[in-house]
């Protein structure tokens, strides 16, 4: 049966009206799955919409609240109706919660909260981190139960970017002749990790699309959500803490809850440099942005022997972003954390040639370092889509295979990107990420000028968090 088929006559319900909506709808236009006249929009304060109208598209402009989501959702979201969360400041968790009920199916692309979580004072630095947020929704998805599916942190990243990690793994085992292990007749992604040794992942982005208006000051600009971005990286920085691992990070905690398989820094990633390396240029400096995968990824690949630790890999992301964003980073962050009071997502002035490079960095093995992922410009992205940039249609393409995705596992409960199908997610995704390629490096984050400040004494392990974090 066709994806059209399969979902005909129900509806797709878009929250937020921003740059990824507008990207996933040009992504639909392109794909031919859905019938747009089935599509319909939810934001506050709707613009530039009309080009999405003449494509068949509904708008209801309202601001969705803990107070009104379920009296404005009944009216619009039927069972078998697939609820796409792309908003900001719209909690996933009751959205879930509502679907659920519902019996509706259900995307976002990170664990959202209700505005005002991540600044809330009376919270500790452990309660608005990714970890609890994801905690949270675990033991919402125990609480519910089984039912329709709701995939949860699928975009690029989260999202694609476990499907590449699970990839990557499969292509170092054959490259390396090493055996792929399984346990109870399914791949055993952990063991095959431990088993190729990869002591850290990256996810390793570094984005060169530039604008051809230059940023004025007292501007934010980004290739994405602005509000998005500057959310995250005002929360903590967050990384799944490796079983190689011999230094304990200055500002480094322990949570007090859940499985324990990643660590916080008393610091907002914004403010914590990582040497990262990226086929868009090489070495780079990105910063350890919280994420989703950072958490997700590392549970997944935890070995134990009952309650020993064998084997766990350090995974975090190492972002760097657009030129004018990283700019705007160190403007806001000189500001005293206060955004700056104009906001501009890029889109049409984007000059040619800026690419987007967005994969993983396995490092550790064998093969010193691998890494795989999306290299997308700005050009093709342009030729593929309307109505997108590199960044975007990766992103969009993730929001896109996770939809089909789940229109094809309907009854699956909450779902993690870990524990869908990589070769049917990447393969639907596949004509939307330009190109995904491997490429092997001898890249190590260690370097001449840092050898002259730190000594080793005896045998130097070039994989130890220390050595990402001294620039
Ligand atoms: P954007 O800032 O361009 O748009 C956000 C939209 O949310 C706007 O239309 C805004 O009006 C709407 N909104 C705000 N409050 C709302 C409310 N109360 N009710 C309904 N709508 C509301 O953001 P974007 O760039 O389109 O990103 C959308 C989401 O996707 C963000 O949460 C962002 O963090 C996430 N994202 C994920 C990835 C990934 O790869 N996983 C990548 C990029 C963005």
């Amino acid at each position: 049966m066709s994806k059209e088929a399969s979902f005909s006559g129900k509806k797709l319900v878009f929250i937020g009206f921003g740059s990824i909506t507008k990207a996933t709808i040009g992504l639909l236009v392109r794909a031919r799955a859905f019938n747009l006249s089935s599509v319909v929009v939810i934001a506050p304060q709707i613009e530039q919409h009309q080009p999405f109208v003449d494509l068949g598209v509904s708008f209801i402009d309202v601001a969705l609240t803990p107070e009104n989501l379920g009296h404005v959702l009944r009216d619009v979201v039927q069972p078998g109706d697939f609820i796409v969360n792309l908003s900001v400041n719209v909690s996933s968790a009751d959205l879930i919660r509502f679907a659920h009920a519902q019996g509706a199916l259900y995307l976002d692309t990170c664990i959202e909260p209700w505005e005002g979580t991540y600044n809330e004072p009376t919270l500790t630095t452990s309660q608005r981190s990714n970890y609890a947020l994801r905690d949270q929704l675990l033991a919402l998805g125990d609480e519910l139960g089984p039912g329709p599916t709701a995939v949860v942190t699928h975009g690029a990243n989260p999202g694609l970017v476990s499907h590449f990690v699970k990839s990557a793994l499969l292509q170092l085992a054959a490259k390396l002749g090493v055996a792929v292990p399984e346990a109870q007749g399914r791949l055993a992604w952990g063991e095959l990790a431990m088993a190729l040794n990869v002591k850290v992942i990256h996810i390793a982005e570094r984005d060169t699309q530039r604008s051809s208006r230059i940023k004025s000051d007292d501007e934010f600009v980004n290739t994405w959500s602005v509000d998005g971005f500057v959310s995250e990286a005002g929360q903590p920085a967050e990384l799944g803490w490796g079983s190689h691992e011999k230094t304990w990070p200055p500002f480094a905690r322990h949570h007090p809850f859940g499985s324990n398989n990643a660590i916080y820094l008393e610091r907002p990633g914004a403010s914590v440099p990582v040497k990262t390396w990226t086929p868009n240029g090489g070495p780079c400096t990105g910063l350890l942005i919280t994420h989703n995968e950072a958490i997700s990824l590392p549970d997944f690949l935890t070995v134990k022997d009952g309650s020993v630790l064998l084997y766990r890999p350090t995974v975090h992301y190492a972002y760097h972003p657009c030129d004018d964003a990283l700019l705007s980073v160190h403007e806001y962050v000189g500001r005293g954390w206060k955004l700056q009071d104009s906001k501009r997502i890029m889109n049409d002035e984007i000059a040619p040639g800026g690419v987007d490079a967005l994969g993983v960095l396995l490092m550790g093995h064998a093969l010193n370092a691998y890494w795989y992922g999306s290299i997308l410009s700005i050009d093709e992205a342009r030729q593929i889509a309307p109505f997108n940039t590199a960044t975007s249609l990766q992103v969009a393409a993730g929001v896109y295979s996770g939809i089909i995705w789940a229109i094809e596992n309907p009854d699956r409960g909450i779902v993690e990107p870990e524990q869908m199908d990589h070769r049917r997610v990447l393969e639907i995704a596949l004509p939307f990420l330009g190109s995904l390629e491997g490429i092997q490096t001898d890249w190590t984050p260690l370097d001449t000028i840092n050898a002259l400040f730190h000594k080793p004494e005896g045998e130097l392990c070039p994989w130890q968090f220390e050595h990402f974090t001294a620039v």
